[in-house]
């Protein structure tokens, strides 16, 4: 029987993004900015297609700029850092994202840190990694933001909780670990090579699994009345034959354990869109050292 909270990650990305749009008008009105996010897509991946045309589709909703740049996936690794590099160079654009994966003849890590830092709405750029890590304001990592976000919704104080991260990738597993550990938690980074997972799990207040490994955490794993973030998004077969998504939580075992959870889809997938709106805003206003208010 479930008794878990469910964390309703559409409504309060809805509520950022209302947020998000309400900054923008401020910004238009009282200083003539409109914020720019351009997103560059090298190849025809049907998925990332569908992020690229979401983000470009709630950029323009938010009353933001949006700039798409489409290029074949012949396009050398030189091009596109010319036309990140060009990117950097314009004005009207605030926000840079290079959509991920790359073409294997693209070296991605080369391409971020051509981005500029200050334009870095991702937050992947090793400069925004460090400042992250040594305190300081940076871009964060979108889909960690989400997720930390989800958290207050339920937690307005973190200090002190035990959190446990499943998953140590840069794009989610360390930036939402230092996201906690400025939140004054006690984290505890597991992944693959990790001993006793479960245990490790049964540990924590906070749970926050982003494996990539479909109902990896189960009911048993999950302290009574701990809180559970689900990064994951797996396509499963279901049993109709369909794909169905599905998390890096068991969610039906470990909602009957857990005090709340977020569900897949609807929790923490919502939030990453929202908070590229809100980074883009903030980009805009930091380099013109305007307030924001978000
Ligand atoms: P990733 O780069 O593949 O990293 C996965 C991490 O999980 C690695 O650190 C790996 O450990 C660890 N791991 C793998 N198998 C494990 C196991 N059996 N036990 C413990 N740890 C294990 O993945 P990612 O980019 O962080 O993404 C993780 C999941 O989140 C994916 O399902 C992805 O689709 C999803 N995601 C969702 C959003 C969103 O918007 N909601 C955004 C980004 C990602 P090692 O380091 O030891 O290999």
């Amino acid at each position: 029987m479930r008794t878990a909270t469910i964390i309703d990650g559409k409504a309060i990305a809805t509520r950022l993004t209302a947020d998000v749009g309400a900054a923008v008008a401020r910004l238009t009105r009282d200083h003539g900015v409109t914020p720019g996010l351009a997103v560059v897509l090298v190849g025809t991946d049907p998925a990332s297609e569908v992020y690229v045309r979401n983000k470009g589709r709630q950029t323009t909703a938010a009353g933001m700029a949006s700039f798409e740049i489409k290029v074949p996936d012949t396009t050398s690794e030189a091009e596109v850092l010319d036309i990140v590099r060009s990117l950097n160079r314009r004005e009207d654009v605030d926000g840079i994202l290079v959509q991920l994966p790359l073409p294997k003849h693209i070296d991605s890590g080369r391409v971020i840190e051509a981005i500029d830092p200050a334009k870095d709405v991702d937050g992947f750029h090793p400069i925004n990694a460090g400042r992250l890590a040594t305190g300081q304001a940076a871009l964060v990592p979108c889909t960690p933001l989400g997720c930390i976000m989800l958290i207050k919704s339920v937690h307005t104080d973190l200090t002190g909780m035990e959190a446990v991260v499943i998953g140590r990738s840069n794009i989610v597993g360390k930036p939402v670990a230092q996201l906690l550990l400025a939140e004054s938690c006690t984290v505890t980074i597991a992944h693959s090579k990790s001993r006793d997972l479960p245990a490790i799990s049964r540990r924590a207040d906070l749970v926050i699994a982003a494996v990539g490994r479909p109902e990896l955490v189960r009911g048993d794993w999950i302290k009574p009345g701990a809180t559970v973030i689900d990064v994951g998004i797996n396509r499963v077969a279901g049993t109709d034959g369909r794909n169905r998504l599905v998390g890096d939580v068991h969610f039906t075992e470990a909602s009957a354990v857990a005090g709340a959870i977020t569900p897949v889809p609807g929790g923490v997938g919502p939030m990453t869109i929202a908070c590229l709106l809100r980074n883009t805003v903030v980009a805009a206003a930091a380099r013109r050292g305007l307030p924001h208010a978000l």
